[in-house]
C-alpha cells in the first residue's frame, strides 16, 4: 500500500479483512438482534460476507476497485437476505460507482465515496437520521467528515468511524420507527440498532485495516 492510498489490490484484502471480522461479530450482532428483531442479523451479515470474500477472492487481477466494489455489492446482495442485502449491497455498488475510472483511494475519495453510500441509502431505504437504522451510523460518519476531513487515510478512516459509533449508539435513545422491530416503538429503547452498529464494525475494521498495512506502521 502506498502511503495515503490504497489502490485496487488493498480494496480486495480489505473486504477479506472486514468480512472476517464480521464472522468473528456474528454472535455479538445476533444478541443486537434478539433484542429488538429476529435474531438473524449476525448470520446474515456473515453470509453476505462471506459471499463477497468468495467474490473478489475469484475476480480476475486486472479488476479494477469500481469493479471490485460492485461484484462485492452484487454478491452480498444475492447472498444476504432481508433489506439489509439490498441496502448495503446497493451501497457497496454506489461505493465502486463513486471510484470509478479512480487508480487510488485517499481521503477525499473515501469521504466521496461516504457520501455516496449514504445517497444510495437513503434513496433505496426511504429513511432518514433518526429513524434507529443503518442510516444512523453512515450519516454520523459523514458528518464527522464534513466537520473536518484529515489529510491522511487512516485518519479519515478512524474519524469515520467514531462518527458511526456515535451513530450507531445514539440508535439505543431511538424508538423503532421502520421496519419489524417499528412494532415494538418505545420497547426498542436502550437497544442499539444492529445495521448501524454493523456499518460501524466494517468502518473499525478498514481503518485497523489501512493502518496495518500503511508503510508507517511496518
Ligand atoms: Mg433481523
Amino acid at each position: 500500500m502506498l502511503p495515503n492510498c490504497m489502490n485496487a489490490s488493498d480494496i480486495r484484502q480489505m473486504l477479506v479483512y472486514i468480512a472476517e471480522a464480521i464472522h468473528r461479530e456474528e454472535a455479538y450482532l445476533t444478541s443486537l438482534d434478539s433484542a429488538i428483531g429476529d435474531g438473524d442479523h449476525g448470520i446474515t451479515m456473515r453470509l453476505g460476507f462471506q459471499a463477497v470474500r468468495e467474490k473478489v477472492n475469484g475476480l480476475a487481477e486486472s479488476a479494477d476497485m469500481d469493479g471490485i466494489l460492485r461484484g462485492a455489492g452484487f454478491a452480498f446482495m444475492g447472498a444476504a437476505g432481508g433489506a439489509i442485502g439490498v441496502l448495503l449491497g446497493k451501497m457497496l455498488m454506489a461505493a465502486g460507482a463513486s471510484l470509478k475510472g479512480k487508480q487510488e483511494m485517499g481521503a477525499a475519495e473515501f469521504r466521496d465515496l461516504l457520501g455516496s453510500m449514504e445517497a444510495a441509502l437513503v434513496a433505496a431505504g426511504k429513511v432518514k437520521p433518526g429513524d434507529k437504522t443503518l442510516l444512523d451510523a453512515v450519516h454520523g460518519a459523514n458528518q464527522a467528515l464534513t466537520a473536518g476531513l484529515p489529510q491522511d487515510l487512516v485518519g479519515a478512516l478512524k474519524k469515520a468511524a467514531e462518527g458511526a459509533r456515535l451513530g450507531a449508539e445514539s440508535t439505543a435513545q431511538m424508538p423503532a420507527r421502520v421496519g419489524r422491530s417499528s412494532r415494538l416503538g418505545d420497547r426498542a429503547l436502550g437497544h442499539p440498532d444492529p445495521g448501524a452498529t454493523s456499518f460501524y464494525l466494517i468502518l473499525r475494521s478498514m481503518g485497523e485495516f489501512v493502518e496495518a498495512q500503511s508503510p508507517s506502521a511496518q
